[in-house]
């Protein structure tokens, strides 16, 4: 049986971009307009000739709740069946209201995390990405999921916890 990581944070944030990075192809539906991919999308990867499942989450479409409150939940129902999260954030915005939602979910989840700060697309983003530590989820890995700076480390750091 292979492990299991889930991608979670907010919309937006390239999680989709990221999960196609790792694969190394472009399944996981990329969109600019925030909350279409569908439930939770599974897809098997391979890294330093280990394999594993990872596991692209987003679709809040209902209105019901609060944003964070959906993105909350969407987390934790991914998580729950996860070894470990890979948790998205986005460099060049900073952490929202929604973000935070997520930190909580992964504190009360006790799972291994990795941070990954995306869109680090130049070295002008590095300083933003380094202001992660505020998360207080170890160190944040810069990365550009769009053009794939920095995920041949945030993968080491992905197998060294799984
Ligand atoms: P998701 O909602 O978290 O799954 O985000 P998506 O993967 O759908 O990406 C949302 C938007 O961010 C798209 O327009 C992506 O092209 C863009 N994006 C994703 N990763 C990067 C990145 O590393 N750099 C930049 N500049 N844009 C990115
Ligand atoms: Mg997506």
């Amino acid at each position: 049986i292979l492990p299991v990581v889930a991608v979670v944070g907010r919309p937006n944030v390239g999680k989709s971009t990221l999960v196609n990075r790792i694969i190394g192809r472009r399944e996981a539906v990329v969109q600019d307009v925030p909350g279409v991919t569908r439930d939770r999308v599974s897809y098997d990867a391979v890294w330093n000739g280990r394999q594993f499942v990872v596991v692209d989450t987003g679709g809040w479409a209902s209105d019901a709740k609060g944003l964070a409150a959906q993105i909350a939940e969407q987390a934790e129902l991914a998580i729950a069946s996860a070894d470990a999260v890979l948790f998205v954030v986005d460099a060049t915005v900073g952490t929202l209201d929604e973000d935070e939602a997520v930190v909580e979910v992964l504190r009360r989840s006790r799972k291994p995390v990795v941070l990954a700060a995306n869109k680090v697309d130049d070295q002008r983003t590095e300083m933003e990405a380094a202001s992660m530590w505020n998360l207080g989820l170890g160190e944040p890995y810069a990365v550009s999921a769009l053009h794939g700076r920095g995920s041949g480390d945030l993968l080491d750091a992905l197998l060294a916890v799984l």
